[in-house]
């Protein structure tokens, strides 16, 4: 009989787990130490082997002689539990049968010693499914577990499980598998399997299987019963519903030249000929999200101005979840990107009136710029008239981060504060905690802010701030937009409680070696107070635009 990929080589034993080194770690450091408890709780996606962890766990703590925290696969209780055929260890999947009877079952028999092993496991998949009746009659067999039962609950949407459950339990968060780490497990089965598969081929599985080993190894499953020979990505794509890379290409010219006519006729096309709309959506945000990392890391050309591809790829990220909701997904494709188009038709339109009206802005601007010019750095802050006689420390910013030159002012006073209190040790850890921002990355909400943060550099840091570079001025102005945005994002995920600086890499250099002088001349650089922001939401439509004009931000900044 065959036996579907996934199946055949579904790990044995933790060390066969792909992509969960911290939880296998701790899970074989349990067992090595005889230190269980009596419910463990296993959060993440769908396939990433939230189940197979917990077999391998009740194999294992079962086993008379595990090995290095593995089953030894050679004692009666591993031979008993192999291919589950004990009664004591009891899968339950919520999402399949929700009703209390199977909980209360299990309430009236947990009680009862094991007859094959030490322990009985109970193994509940999507717990979150389980009634409120079910849930509260497990919540009484957790609160007074019997010495012999151990509880693996798993789930892909903890939100939805109690708060009394959580609490009862020890938790553990799985990971998406890395592209990497899918790539080279295919690489393993198709080896075994002697598939003959294109490398290109398995990037792409990898890709679209969403950090889900089990569903990329189902997606090389189809695959290897279509085609016997060499699997080409034609094969991929046909397989799939899916559009070839340079009909991608030619699908994003045609929206970012807003070419309404052509638009609809391909979208008609692919409908007709049966592909998946939804996925060619998916196709073209990772298209789009290639170009961006290739234009900021690889300094690649590229065809229109980053920010339509960005504002692009956020579009689709922000709606796509509505587009796998809707009724139908090829008008919802259509009308969403029809108005993109119609937006973008319109700014050029108003174009024309476009740099008389910067114009304006600029001479008022460079009116602010030149009055603060006059004075020293301390000085430099605009005091708001009112306030003009009043100490120095009082001194406070009006317009917020409405105004640039007021914000940029800010930077500098936030790098002098960096560069006299800065230290090594500050900025290796943030180093060290930055990294784990990779793990929001294709977050709806957040996921562009975060390759943001992950894209600069991070330059000096001291206790109380962080500074960070980027090549381009146009970048630096993008991000201080969302300054307020970024500053959360570090404390909520990465847990850095500190205020940002955002410079270009020219303008660290130069300040590096005025710092460099300094020092060496014995001098020190002394803190200087920081204004205090006052929210003025009036002028923000004005510092938009003054945004829009990344090209004219030389002209603004008169030294
Ligand atoms: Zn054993």
């Amino acid at each position: 009989m065959y036996k579907a990929l996934y199946r055949k080589y579904r790990p044995n034993n933790f060390d066969q787990v792909v992509g969960q080194d911290y939880v296998i770690k701790t899970l074989k450091n349990a067992i090595k130490n005889n230190k269980i408890s009596h419910a463990y709780m296993l959060f993440g996606p769908r396939g990433i082997g939230k189940t197979t962890i917990a077999k391998i766990f009740a194999r294992t703590v079962n086993c008379e002689n595990p090995v290095d925290g593995n089953p030894c696969e050679k004692c009666s209780s591993c031979l008993k539990s192999k291919e589950i055929s004990t009664v004591d260890i009891i899968e339950i999947d919520a999402a399949s049968n929700n009703g209390v009877d199977e909980i209360r079952e299990i309430k009236n028999k947990v009680n009862i010693v094991p007859s094959d092993l030490k322990y009985k496991v109970y193994i509940i998949d999507e717990v979150h499914m389980l009634t409120s009746g079910a849930f509260n009659a497990l919540l009484k067999t957790l609160e007074e577990p019997p010495k012999h039962a151990i509880f693996v609950l798993a789930t892909t949407d903890p939100q939805k499980v109690s708060e009394t459950i959580i609490s009862r339990c020890q938790c553990y968060s799985l990971k998406r598998i890395s592209v990497d780490n899918i790539i080279l497990k295919l690489k393993e089965v198709c080896q075994k399997e002697k598939i003959d598969i294109e490398e290109k081929v398995l990037k792409q599985i990898a890709i679209s299987s969403n950090g889900g080993l089990r569903d990329a190894l189902s997606s090389l499953d189809k695959l290897a019963s279509y085609k016997q020979e060499l699997i080409t990505i034609d094969d991929y794509l046909e397989i799939n519903d899916l559009i070839s890379e340079i009909e991608i290409n030619n699908l994003t010219e045609c929206i970012l030249n807003a070419d309404i006519k052509n638009f609809i006729l391909k979208i008609n096309d692919y409908y007709n000929n049966g592909k998946n709309l939804i996925e060619i959506i998916n196709q073209l945000m990772f298209y789009l999200k290639d170009i961006i990392v290739d234009y900021y890391v690889n300094n690649k050309e590229i065809l229109y101005d980053i920010y339509e591809y960005q504002s692009l790829i956020n579009l689709l990220n922000e709606k796509m979840f509505d587009i796998k909701k809707s009724a139908n997904p090829k008008i919802y494709i259509e009308l969403t990107l029809l108005e993109y188009m119609n937006n973008l038709i319109k700014e050029n339109r108003n174009s024309s009136n476009y740099i008389e009206k910067s114009s304006e802005i600029i001479s008022r601007e460079i009116k602010i710029d030149s009055a603060s010019t006059q004075k020293n750095i301390s000085q430099e802050i605009n005091p708001t008239e009112k306030e003009e006689n009043n100490v120095q420390n009082e001194v406070k910013i009006d317009a917020d981060l409405s105004n640039k030159s007021n914000i940029k002012q800010i930077m500098k006073i936030r790098l002098n504060n960096a560069l006299a209190k800065g230290n090594k040790k500050e900025k290796q850890q943030c180093e060290e905690m930055f990294k784990k921002l990779n793990d929001y990355v294709f977050d709806q909400d957040i996921g562009y802010l975060v390759s943001e943060l992950l894209n600069s550099k991070i330059q000096v840091v001291s206790d109380e701030i962080i500074i960070i570079s980027y090549e381009y001025d146009s970048v630096v102005e993008q991000n201080l937009k969302e300054l307020n945005k970024l500053t959360e994002i570090l404390q909520k995920y990465v847990d850095i409680n500190k205020k940002i600086g955002i410079i270009t890499d020219k303008d660290w250099e130069q300040e590096k070696q005025k710092y460099i002088k300094t020092i060496k001349n014995n001098q020190k650089y002394d803190i200087i107070e920081e204004p205090e922001l006052i929210e003025c939401p009036e002028e923000n439509e004005t510092y938009e635009e003054v945004n829009n004009l990344a090209d004219f931000g030389d002209i603004l900044e008169i030294k």
